[in-house]
């Protein structure tokens, strides 16, 4: 028993180094994830943004030009006025009228479209200021993300590094057979390896053991793997100190 449970324990220590570089491994991918992310969600604010700009700055031009013709069209009026003052029959005097009459309205429409265009213009400018802080805010947020990055994977793999060495160590001291075993299904099941039963439950995949290879499990003569996931497997009352509880990842 006592040579089975040192088999489990140093097993049990190369999971904690390999939780390590699981969570490094994990980190690693995020975090270029978690970059591309803001960039995506930095461009759908940024080009809602630019409609904006472009809306008002389409809004102003409008603006500039019904200004521009409602001066014109008063500049035409005022000679009108002055022409009115030269008719020398009630004919002459009519169809100028007529004509100052035409003008006038179109320069009441204008001046309708005009107050129409303010109101628009001053919503999109609202608009606008309310989106400036929030772009503001995530574009640095995605400039620091961005230029933290490299840092970010530098450090994760300067900390792999590390965690490596240390599973050379650890590894080392495990007998070979069942460092191969473990090495087996570290390849192709997903994190952890190693794994208390508790309740007759499989803390990996959550499985029933069978009653008999729970008895077996139980009598700790030698290193069983869960029926259901291959994982390997102990008892967690045989060896309390390893059995905190672990989650695993379905594959
Ligand atoms: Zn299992």
């Amino acid at each position: 028993m006592s040579l089975y449970i040192n088999q489990i324990r140093q097993l049990a220590a190369l999971q904690r180094v390999d939780d390590g570089i699981h969570a490094v491994q994990l980190e690693l991918e995020a975090a270029p994830r978690e970059v591309q992310e803001l960039e995506k969600s930095f461009a759908a604010q940024d080009s809602q943004r630019s409609w904006i700009q472009d809306k008002i700055k389409h809004l102003q031009d409008q603006q500039r030009r019904l200004n521009y013709d409602i001066k014109d069209e008063e500049a035409r009026l005022s000679s009108s006025r002055n022409k009115l003052m030269q008719v020398e029959n009630d004919q002459e005097y009519q169809a100028v009228m007529r004509e100052i009459d035409i003008m006038k309205r179109q320069n009441q429409t204008r001046e309708e479209e005009l107050t129409a265009l303010r109101e628009e213009l001053a919503k999109q400018e609202e608009n606008l200021k309310s989106q400036e802080t929030s772009w503001e805010a995530s574009k640095n947020e995605l400039e620091m993300q961005k230029s933290g990055l490299q840092k970010r994977l530098d450090a994760c793999k300067e900390k792999l590094a590390g965690l490596e060495a240390q599973r050379r160590d650890v590894g080392g001291s495990i007998e070979p057979p069942i460092l191969k075993r473990y090495e087996f299904i570290r390849d192709r099941l997903r994190h952890p390896v190693i794994v208390p039963v508790d309740d007759g439950i499989c803390s990996g995949c959550h499985m029933m053991l069978p009653p008999q290879t729970f008895v077996e499990l139980q009598r700790g003569s030698s290193i069983l793997s869960c029926p259901s996931c291959q994982r390997l497997i102990f008892w967690s009352a045989n060896i309390p100190e390893e059995a905190a509880p672990q989650s695993a990842e379905q594959k």
